[in-house]
């Protein structure tokens, strides 16, 4: 399966004022993960630091998927839309899609991935994308959406499925039991820093 975690799942134009930076996707994706390794077994990489997982290099990843044969495996990419960017010439792109949804295709093979916005996410694979997940962060006190990166408000992350649309498959996360596994301070890409500055 090939799942996307995104802030953003319009493709059609966006509100740039929102911070969808820390709305918990990378919470999110753990928690599957996590699930995943624990209820399934699987060995789980991905490109930034769990408790649970092997930590590789994005690139170390993507050949990962060019060149092994995965099966029993999770991946997480965090930050995708740099992973793809960073792959160069289009030609190799290209290959690299086709190669990830083939991999992810797989019955004991699933692909997670996290991107701010999912228009930047070729269309080939958002084509192929399984399951969308779009994450929100809310107040406990009056359950209403929060922007804020810094905020001293307690909060819980609303995942919603997004496609297939199905409104049962809600779920709710504490981020203080799922932060518990990974380092949510970590800086996946140095441009991260730039973007939340702009
Ligand atoms: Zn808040």
């Amino acid at each position: 399966m090939l799942i996307g975690i995104v802030g953003y799942p319009e493709i059609d134009y966006y509100y740039k004022n929102i911070n969808i930076r820390g709305c918990g996707k990378t919470l999110t994706m753990t928690y599957y993960l996590f699930q995943s390794h624990k209820k399934e077994q699987k060995t789980i990489l991905t490109n930034y630091h769990t408790s649970f997982s092997r930590y590789m290099k994005s690139m170390d990843i993507v050949d990962e998927i060019f060149n092994g044969d995965l099966t029993n495996i999770a991946v997480g990419f965090d930050e995708f839309q740099e992973v793809l960017s960073s792959l160069g010439e289009n030609k190799k792109k290209v290959k690299f899609y086709s190669k990830l949804v083939n991999q992810s295709r797989k019955k004991s093979t699933d692909i997670y991935y996290c991107s701010p916005l999912f228009k930047d996410i070729h269309n080939r694979l958002r084509e192929k994308t399984n399951i969308l997940l779009n994450p929100t962060k809310h107040h406990y006190t009056d359950f209403k959406k929060c922007f804020k990166d810094s905020c001293p408000e307690k909060h819980y992350i609303k995942v919603n499925m997004y496609k297939p649309f199905y409104k049962e498959g809600m779920k709710y996360l504490k981020p203080e039991i799922v932060g518990k596994y990974y380092n949510t301070f970590e800086i996946i890409n140095e441009d991260d820093e730039e973007n939340e500055l702009a």
